[in-house]
């Protein structure tokens, strides 16, 4: 049997909220009943589920972004809480040996992150990709998944941008150049 995990890629206030620093809007928010609740099925089958939330420090003056996006999901802040339904879910599992939380610091989950270590040692060749943007930190991720040889499986009601041809063109490159099933 193919051993899955999903991957929760950044669903915080900050990127999703209408008052949050860097948001996504609307589309970031009509994507948060079916996060839960694949979330929820994840967990509760007992498949791997990580959170891959992107942090930063007040102020960084050596991190790239410092110089191309406004502060958000700093460290401690309630802007990097995750957002609505997806905070409850996590609050209520996050105990659970199969539900793991990584601070990720670059747009790629996997980058200086122990994600490959925990999901090699677990067995799992499967990523399911959920969250935001999808044409930012959702393609950094499966870019690197392809790289490492996972096979990708990425959710268009479960991922959005603030920019909608940034996240039809990145649907298009999951499948066409990543291989991944985009359902
Ligand atoms: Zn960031």
């Amino acid at each position: 049997m193919v051993k899955k995990a999903l991957i929760n890629i950044d669903y915080t206030y900050d990127f999703v909220a209408d008052a949050g620093a860097l948001t996504c809007g609307e589309p970031g928010r009509l994507i948060e009943e079916k996060i839960v609740q694949l979330t929820r099925e994840f967990i509760d089958k007992g498949d791997y589920v990580v959170f891959a939330i992107d942090v930063h420090d007040e102020g960084d003056t050596y991190h790239p972004e410092t110089k191309l996006f406004p502060p958000h999901n700093i460290r401690g802040m309630s802007g990097r809480d995750l957002f609505g339904g997806l905070q409850t879910v996590y609050e209520f599992n996050k105990e659970k040996e199969n539900v793991h939380y990584i601070d990720k610091t670059r747009y790629s989950a996997f980058a200086g992150t122990d994600l490959e270590i925990k999901l090699r040692e677990r067995g799992i060749t499967e990523l399911h990709l959920v969250g935001v943007c999808t044409d930012i930190c959702v393609l950094h991720t499966a870019v690197d998944a392809y790289n490492k040889g996972f096979n990708i499986v990425v959710y268009k009601d479960a991922t959005a941008s603030f920019n909608l041809k940034g996240h039809e063109w990145a649907l298009g490159h999951f499948e066409q150049s990543l291989g991944a099933l985009v359902k």
